[in-house]
């Protein structure tokens, strides 16, 4: 039986987000195995994805017009 990891939770010794390759090591959940063993990664990983994708976005273009209910109004 595999140990259950959290579903969330950060590094003991970096405080990083447990990801798929975290680790754990006398009890203790680490973020990787190079953390658990003492070498945390001063650098932070670079994102697999571009940054623009994890936002969503309109992708219709949504042009300046006036609302229906001020045109209707509009003095004749
Ligand atoms: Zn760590």
């Amino acid at each position: 039986m595999s140990e259950r990891r959290p579903a969330s939770g950060s590094c003991a010794r970096c405080r990083a987000a447990l990801l798929l390759d975290a680790v754990k090591r006398e009890g203790v959940w680490y973020c990787s195995p190079g953390c658990a063993d003492g070498q945390p990664e001063l650098t932070p990983r670079p994102s697999a994805v571009p940054e623009a994708w994890l936002y969503a976005r309109p992708t219709r273009y949504f042009g300046k017009r006036t609302p229906k209910e001020l045109r209707a109004s509009r003095p004749r």
